[in-house]
């Protein structure tokens, strides 16, 4: 290629006290405790391309997620917190389809190089990558307003992993952990919750135990990678629950073409939202919050005892909360086991003994 006079310098982080592009990478994310070695990645950050081997045994199972200032995580939020989030939501998705981490890749876009910022971005990766041996193998870095992109790689044994597709008429729907603390915990935050004027806390001030709940539960969703590792095999379909319980659920019931009904007196609170919402608020944040990057996941009858008794032994909570069926769509019953309208507004009205 003919060499160009006076080329234009690409303008990539060129500001007096910022690094280059080129410096970010080798002093945040190309870390010895970020980018660390792993059976199968032959090659990682530095090349044109990262290199990585899957087993005979194994499918690849890929996902990724963009998360963008102001929509998706507060401009000035600790830079740990959402990095940890960028990559919890990332390794959620793995979890759902039952596959173990592998590596990832992160496309971070920076209006300017905050030394501190990156620092502290850096740190929040390294936490969550070595936690789940996922190292971080390449990316790109460009300059415009704060978004970050990743993409995870995961194994799975091939033909093992979790679709939506595959739910059957007589399994019981579970779920992991606790739902609706997502959406809680936007309101408690004072950020934006889509939810509506009538979703409000029912104490005027939580206390700090909440609310320190409801900031962990929102920046540092645990992904149940743990479970999913475990128990994936034995699960029918799964999703993670993302966008609430109503429309996750749904996705499996429309790709696997049947029917489920819910219990809402077995969907499990934690203690905070137990403590700070109504029980009809507290149904509005689990079914049509978000956020909460538990699992939903169908079990056949004779699973159930087994993946119970994992559960268990990791210390996760699961809950049944309900069974699939013939037909299309979601029934819900109240407590009392009578079936009630699937509306936001008719659970405005339910009043729950939870
Ligand atoms: P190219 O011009 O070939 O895309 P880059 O200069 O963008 O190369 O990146 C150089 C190397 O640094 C590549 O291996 C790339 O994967 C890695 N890289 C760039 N940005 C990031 C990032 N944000 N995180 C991790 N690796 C990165
Ligand atoms: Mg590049």
């Amino acid at each position: 290629m003919a060499v160009v006079d006076q080329a234009p310098v690409p303008d990539v982080m060129h500001k007096p006290s910022s690094h280059s592009e080129f410096e970010i990478i080798s002093r945040f994310f190309a870390r010895p405790n970020l980018s660390f070695p792993r059976e199968g990645i032959e090659l990682g950050i530095g090349d044109d391309a990262a290199l990585i081997a899957v087993p005979p045994n194994k499918h690849l199972a890929m996902s990724m997620d963009v998360l963008i200032s102001g929509i998706h995580f507060p401009a000035d939020a600790d830079p740990s917190l959402i990095a940890n989030r960028a990559l919890a939501v990332n390794l959620s998705d793995l979890a759902a389809m039952g596959a173990e981490p592998y590596c990832f890749t992160l496309g971070l876009v920076l209006p300017q190089s905050d030394e501190k910022w990156l620092a502290d971005f850096s740190a929040g990766l390294v936490q969550l990558a070595k936690q789940y041996n996922c190292p971080l193998v390449g990316g790109d870095t460009s300059r415009g307003p704060l978004s970050i992109s990743i993409q995870v790689q995961g194994l799975v044994d091939k033909n093992r992993a979790a679709r939506r597709s595959g739910a059957n008429v007589g399994d019981k729907i579970y779920v992991s952990g606790t739902l609706g603390d997502g959406a809680i915990a936007l309101l408690a935050l004072g950020l934006d919750s889509h939810l509506g004027s009538e979703f409000t806390l029912a104490v005027s001030e939580p206390s700090t135990a909440c609310l320190q709940f409801f900031e962990d539960a929102y920046f540092n969703p645990q992904p149940q990678i743990g479970l999913a590792s475990a128990a994936g095999k034995l699960f029918s379909s799964a999703i993670d629950i993302s966008d609430g319980l109503q429309g996750d659920l749904q996705h499996i019931l429309d790709e696997s073409e049947v029917a489920g009904n819910i219990n809402l007196g077995a969907i499990p609170f934690s203690e905070s939202a137990l403590c700070c919402l109504s029980p009809e608020n507290r149904l509005l944040a689990a079914l049509f919050g978000g956020d909460d990057y538990e699992l939903c996941f169908t079990l056949a009858e004779k699973n159930c005892v087994e993946v119970e008794s994992i559960a268990k032994e990791l210390g996760v909570r699961i809950t049944c909360i309900g069974d699939i069926n013939a037909g299309e769509g979601i029934g819900y019953l109240d407590v009392d086991g009578s079936p009630i309208g699937a509306t936001a507004q008719a659970f405005q009205h339910f009043s729950a003994t939870t």
